[in-house]
């Protein structure tokens, strides 16, 4: 090891910076994380460096570094950008004794400063004493994603309740308690209620740790309800992929994708409760009685929707599953088809001039095929993501040009959107019904009433334009 790492104390201490270009910014931007002084001496600022000044962050001192400037200080950065004015700089350095990092000078440098992981007062350094600076970005990305924001917050108001915790007796039990606060009870808390939920639920945790000495306190259930998206696994949301990773149990629908059901913790239960469109189902009673019941007996359940869990998804009837059975639960919002389906066809879901509103319907409801406000869908421009509209197609057209549509009203049927099997059907409202006909889809579809695949639409405008 080359290079030894420390965490220096910057309160009251003073950091000089010489330069005022891109280097002298960047280094910047991570100081200011610091309680130092900045000094930075530059001819030619940039114009963030004169408005932090302007606010009080540093002071800026428009001219070279000279001699008497260094003095006193605590480090030194030479991040002029030029040998000559960065050799002055760390030479001025090592003559008062102070240690100086040049910057994108290894060799020249004193001191190195690490890719940093800010949860502050966690903080993570990452050095590769200059070997593979996009390893350490690699790293430095991984842990990003690994470690929730709230991880700060957490660590703050526990170091404040350190003192109060000494009650509990020292060793496993005291450990257990903390532990569970860090992977459990603070997180939860923190999503679900923000900052001002994870005092209290601090203090529930302790309470029952002193109350029973943690032996019987009992491990509190919860349920997660997790858009798993529209298939492709790299359209999971961070917080998807993280109550998977601590998932106790998994209640899954048909549509969750097996390469999203790998991404669960490998001791998981997983419970498949498909629901195939007219073909063999869990009652959703029975499923609302499967994820309350796992709740209660202490599991962290993951109830895995397609999508997003908030779009035809029956959150509803499980969410007051849940609150019957006095178990916590958080929403975990994820990609609806609506969006994975537009973003395929390079479409927009709304545009200025033609649609300000968009509408989210289902081919058929628990009543059979559904009604919906025909006038307004039949409007010229209206755009709507029709889910589970297969089967509805005929009605839908009936319906449509009945109130008005217009028989060339594009409409573009997708097919297991954002999967490697995704297909996507260009047609027309008149010719619906026959364009699913023909495509014999087996995979689950959305229509996407009012909008062509974005290259389709261009080639027909220019067609238009041709014979206009
Ligand atoms: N909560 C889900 C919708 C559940 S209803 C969501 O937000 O996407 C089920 C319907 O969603 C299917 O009938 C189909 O219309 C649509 N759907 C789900 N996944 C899809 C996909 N990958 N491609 C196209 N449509 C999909």
């Amino acid at each position: 090891m080359q290079h030894f790492p420390i965490f220096l104390t910057t309160a009251g201490q003073r950091v000089v910076v010489s330069g005022g270009g891109a280097a002298a910014l960047a280094k910047l931007r991570l100081l200011m994380k610091t309680e130092a002084r900045l000094d930075v001496f530059a001819t030619d600022p940039a114009a963030e460096i004169r408005r932090w000044d302007a606010e009080d962050r540093l002071s800026l001192v428009e001219r070279d570094l000279i001699a008497g400037d260094v003095n006193g200080a605590l480090l030194v950065y030479a991040a002029d950008e030029d040998e000559v004015a960065d050799a002055r700089t760390a030479d001025l350095a090592r003559a008062a004794g102070i240690l100086c990092n040049v910057v994108d000078n290894l060799d020249a440098s004193a001191f190195i400063t690490p890719a940093i992981v800010d949860r502050d007062p966690v903080t993570i350094a990452i050095g590769t004493e200059g070997a593979a600076p996009v390893l350490a970005r690699r790293i430095k990305a991984d842990l990003e994603a690994r470690l929730p924001a709230s991880l700060g917050v957490l660590a703050r108001i526990g170091k404040a309740f350190r003192a109060t915790a000494e009650a509990l007796p020292a060793g496993r039990l005291r450990r257990g308690f903390w532990d569970r606060f860090y992977a459990e009870t603070g997180p939860r808390a923190y999503d679900r209620d923000g900052i001002d939920g994870v005092q209290p639920a601090l203090q529930d945790l302790f309470a029952e740790y002193s109350h029973d000495g943690g032996t019987t306190a009992p491990r509190k259930g919860h349920v997660a309800f997790v858009g798993a998206g529209p298939g492709d696994p790299e359209l999971l949301t961070l917080k998807a992929r993280k109550a998977l990773d601590s998932a106790d149990v998994v209640i899954h629908d048909r549509l969750v994708t097996a390469e999203i059901l790998e991404l669960a913790r490998r001791e998981a239960t997983i419970i498949d409760v498909g629901k195939e469109g007219f073909g063999p189902s869990t009652p959703q009673a029975d499923i609302d009685m499967l994820i309350a019941a796992h709740a209660r007996a202490g599991a962290h359940v993951v109830r895995l929707k397609s999508g997003d869990s908030t779009v035809f998804g029956r959150l509803d009837e499980e969410i007051e599953a849940c609150e019957a059975a006095g178990v916590a639960w958080t929403i975990v919002p994820g990609i609806t088809s609506a969006s994975a389906a537009v973003a395929s066809i390079g479409q927009s879901l709304t545009r200025r001039g033609r649609n300000g509103s968009v509408t989210f319907l289902t081919g058929h409801d628990i009543r059979g095929f559904a009604e919906q406000d025909w006038t307004r869908l039949a409007a010229p421009g209206s755009v709507a993501a029709i889910y589970m509209g297969k089967a509805a197609a005929r009605f839908l057209q009936g319906r449509l040009m009945m109130h008005g549509a217009g028989p060339q009203t594009p409409v573009t049927v997708v097919e297991n959107a954002s999967r490697p099997e995704e297909k996507i059907l260009g047609t027309t409202l008149a010719a619906l019904p026959q364009t699913i006909g023909d495509a014999a889809l087996d995979g689950p579809a959305l229509i996407l009433l009012g909008l062509a695949p974005r290259r389709a639409a261009a080639m027909l405008t220019d067609l238009e334009k041709e014979f206009a």
